[in-house]
């Protein structure tokens, strides 16, 4: 889709395999140039009790037949693998990410769908003898409420998706207000694959979210975003019990030993801290580097910050596209100017590439310690603070002394105590010379601490979109 024609088409919701139209637009903006570019649907929340019902509707059935729901989930993937190369502008315009990282996304979601198309989900017969049958097995919930980012929409929206349909539930998903236009464009590629009703697209502003939580009919939350608004997602599902998954926010440290190879090791590791830009809830947010092995670190990153090319995500042989949105580039720079007013040495970037665009340069800082904000808190952005340890108690004390604990590492040629290091990280995942490489569609991953509720992906995502029912009788055998 090119960028004339996202401008120019009505964009719609869909609700029960239909256009849902809504009284109201509001404005989508093309980070890399600062201007709006087409009008999403504001769905009003009153208008939720007819998506609802839909949903609820469509669950009846949906959840009767397990040969169908993975049959059509087979045929979900392979109408997004056609159409990934399609749909990838869509998401690049909207959130700034490189094409071809947007093609790799709608891809990578087709990989979900299958992977959960051929998990098995047996029911389990605790006993079957002369005396008792016992049996175990997840139902669904019914209808689920999901709500989504801006950093990776499809992704994270597929992380709910493909799970909670394999189970035998239906959804209403609401991306972020940042990036609605490509979760819309996968609502409406679907339809017709999926039965009316299975998978609902509402957009809107963050009210609707809201609205996704209190309403009565979905049975379940399972929201990504900021810990802020989890907490808020954790109070409006409280009063009806409903089950939620919280996947919060992070500030992944990553503790670099003495003995490791700096000039081998710093590409990894920077592509871990500044892919998507740094706006990955499980980038390496902080480094820990022994004092030993720091200097040299910190100026292999900073040739890496100098070297990469920052740009519109249309452009060719750009990796880094802009800051998603206005309000997280002046979240980032506030941070850094905090770190340079208390004496942090610039080692590259430091500030924004001018022009319309949200361009912030790739930033590795150096002279930081743990008070300064951007170690602190969640910078969410192209910027990395390097911090120096003597003893490694010590780093891991540091490393562990956040609300977060969502993803972390451990870089070592000895990886026998990199392993030994790693199980005393207080977080979800952790990675042994490389960061989150645990996101994978049979792996679980949530975060302990105030990075989250819960888990996804992995059989035990499937589950949290169950609930156990145990069937106990007189014994079957023999009749
Ligand atoms: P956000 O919390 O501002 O928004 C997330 C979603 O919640 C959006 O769709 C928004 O419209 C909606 N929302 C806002 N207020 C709501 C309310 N009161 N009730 C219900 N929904 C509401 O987050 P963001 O700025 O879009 O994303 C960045 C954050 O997401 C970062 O903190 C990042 O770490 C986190 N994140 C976490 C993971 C993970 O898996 N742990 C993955 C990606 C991003």
């Amino acid at each position: 889709m090119t960028l004339q024609q996202a401008s120019t088409r009505e964009w719609s919701a869909t609700s029960d395999g239909a256009d849902l139209r809504a009284m109201r637009t509001f404005d989508v903006v093309n980070p890399s140039t600062g201007q709006v570019f087409a009008q999403a649907p504001d769905i009003h929340p009153d208008q939720l009790d007819e998506v609802f019902t839909g949903a609820h509707t469509a669950f009846l059935k949906w959840r009767t037949d397990d040969d169908f729901r993975r049959e059509r989930m087979r045929r979900a993937a392979a109408v997004i693998e056609d159409h990934a190369a399609a749909l990838a502008p869509v998401l690049t315009m909207e959130q700034g990410k490189p094409v071809a990282d947007s093609t790799r996304e709608f891809l990578g979601s087709a990989r979900w769908l299958r992977y959960y198309a051929d998990l098995e989900v047996p029911r389990q017969v605790i006993r079957d003898d002369a005396e008792a049958y016992e049996e175990v097995f997840h139902r669904p919930l019914g209808v689920v409420s999901a709500i989504t980012p801006w950093n990776f929409p499809i992704t994270l929206a597929m992380w709910k998706i493909a799970p909670a349909l394999r189970a035998g539930n239906t959804l209403v998903v609401k991306p972020s207000p940042y990036t609605p236009l490509a979760t819309l464009a996968l609502g409406e590629l679907l339809r017709g694959i999926l039965p009316d009703g299975v998978l609902n697209i509402v957009t809107g502003l963050d009210a609707l979210g809201a609205g996704m939580v209190s309403h009565p009919v979905p049975r379940k939350v399972s929201f990504t975003g900021s810990t802020t608004v989890g907490k808020k997602v954790a109070l409006g599902a409280a009063p009806a019990l409903k089950r939620v998954t919280l996947e919060l926010g992070g500030n992944d440290p990553a503790i670099v030993l003495p003995d490791v190879d700096v000039d081998e090791i710093a590409p990894r590791l920077f592509w871990n801290a500044f892919g998507n830009n740094g706006q990955i809830c499980v980038a390496v947010k902080r480094v820990y580097a022994h004092e030993s092995v720091r200097p040299r670190l910190v100026e292999a990153l900073g040739e890496l910050a100098r070297s990469v090319k920052v740009g519109d995500g249309f452009d060719e042989g750009v990796r880094l596209g802009p800051v998603n949105n206005r309000p997280q580039l002046d979240h980032v720079a506030a941070l850094v100017d905090e770190a340079t007013g208390r004496g942090a040495r610039v080692v590259a970037g430091g500030q924004t590439l001018g022009g319309d665009g949200y361009f912030y340069a790739p930033t590795v800082l150096d002279g930081v310690d743990d008070t300064f904000r951007v170690v602190a808190e969640e910078q969410f952005g192209p910027v990395l603070p390097v911090l120096s340890y003597r003893d490694e108690d010590d780093a891991i004390r540091r490393a562990n002394d956040s609300v977060y604990g969502l993803t972390a590492s451990v870089w070592s040629a000895d990886l026998d105590h990199a392993a030994r290091i790693a199980e005393r990280m207080d977080s979800g995942q952790v990675g042994i010379n490389a960061h989150a490489r645990g996101m994978l569609p049979h792996l679980p991953f949530g975060g302990h601490k105030w990075s989250g509720v819960g888990v996804e992906n992995g059989p035990w995502g499937l589950y949290s979109f169950t609930e156990l029912q145990v069937i106990v009788g007189p014994p079957r055998v023999g009749r």
